[in-house]
């Protein structure tokens, strides 16, 4: 059907229903959340050039045609991408998981003339890790855009599965912060000083709610779209899409046929995280425009830290740190220790 939008299924964020103590399923003391794919109906006109809108836009109190609806994200990213000190000359290295955001990312910075190439960091999750560079690879291949991969096992020693059987705990924020590092290591290794990740509207406000929640003020100092560089090895970091929902980016990679990989992340359960989305969407569903409401007012009075915590080098790898040792190197440090075996065990 021309104009229709076909929405991709949200990739490594599917939530598993919270169950009470026992595990039984309890009825909720809240109605039931109306599904944010409401269709419209026949009559419905577009906003901005009168034709059939296809696409309901509640957050904006509008509804848009296919071509207004691209015309909309695209404005709403260059928006965003002024605010930055960038230009369309810098070399910009995007980091490609092969999920929607980063793809998206990509594809309109590219569209936008930007220089780009793709950084594709392999975590070694089985089929998941294969689909994920597989959808980067077609991606890049489709639109002959440079990238590379790099593998955390060849890089760190250990594969993300490794490093989940040896801590026995939530992987989601070892992973992170892992990627994180090895993202800013490895641009600067490819001759990079700035970086895009593909963060969304949803994954700032959900993370600005979750560090006011727990009264994280170190990290509200660096919730902000464009990270300058504040040492020598570190990379400036860029989030084009912090002005764009999640959802309006599935209808985007939908009209611009990028196709993400479809699998979620079979190490994802549980991310806390994704609780303060939800929260998010319930009030957003009930109070359309509360999440950039919320995100926006906050960037526009964030004061920038007047005076950054100093880094200092790490002692085994020489990396911006803020110990003796960095992230890194601390847990390294202790999965090594998890390998060597215990006197006890000598001879057993
Ligand atoms: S382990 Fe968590 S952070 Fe890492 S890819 Fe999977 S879902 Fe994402
Ligand atoms: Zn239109
Ligand atoms: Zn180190």
């Amino acid at each position: 059907m021309p104009g229709a939008v076909r929405v991709a299924p949200e990739p490594c964020v599917t939530i598993p229903p919270k169950l009470p103590p026992g595990g039984k399923t309890q009825k909720s003391s809240h109605p039931p959340m109306k599904s944010l794919e409401t269709t419209l109906p026949p009559g419905a006109k577009c906003v901005r050039c009168k034709g059939r809108a296809t696409i309901p836009m509640p957050s904006h109190n509008a509804n848009f045609c296919p071509d207004c609806f691209v015309k909309y994200f695209e404005t709403a990213v260059e928006r965003g991408l002024k605010k930055f000190p960038i230009s369309s000359s810098t070399p910009l290295l995007v980091a490609v998981s092969g999920g929607k955001d980063s793809l998206a990312a990509w594809n309109i910075l590219h569209e936008l003339g930007y220089a780009t190439r793709g950084l594709h960091i392999r975590l070694g999750i089985e089929g998941f890790s294969e689909a994920s560079a597989e959808a980067v690879a077609a991606f890049a291949r489709e639109r002959s855009l440079p990238w590379v991969e790099h593998s955390i096992e060849a890089v760190l020693g250990f594969s993300i599965p490794t490093i989940h059987r040896k801590m026995r705990r939530k992987i989601c924020s070892l992973c992170g912060m892992l990627k994180r590092q090895l993202l800013n290591r490895l641009s600067i290794q490819e001759g990079y000083d700035t970086v895009v990740v593909g963060h969304n509207l949803d994954d700032e406000a959900g993370r600005l709610l979750g560090n006011i929640v727990r009264n994280r003020h170190q990290y509200l100092d660096k919730q902000t779209p464009f990270l300058p560089s504040t040492h020598p090895r570190l990379t400036a970091k860029c989030k084009p899409l912090y002005r764009v929902e999640a959802r309006e980016i599935r209808i985007y990679c939908s009209l611009k046929s990028i196709r993400p990989v479809e699998l979620n992340c079979p190490l994802s359960r549980g991310a806390t995280s994704h609780r303060f989305k939800e929260a998010l969407d319930f009030l957003e569903e009930n109070m359309p425009g509360t999440k950039r409401d919320f995100l926006f007012t906050f960037l526009k009075r964030r004061k920038p830290s007047p005076s950054p915590r100093p880094f200092q080098d790490c002692t085994l790898c020489g990396e911006p740190s803020y110990g003796e040792l960095c992230s890194v190197c601390n847990l390294l440090a202790l999965l090594r220790k998890m390998d060597q075996p215990h006197p006890g065990d000598v001879g057993s």
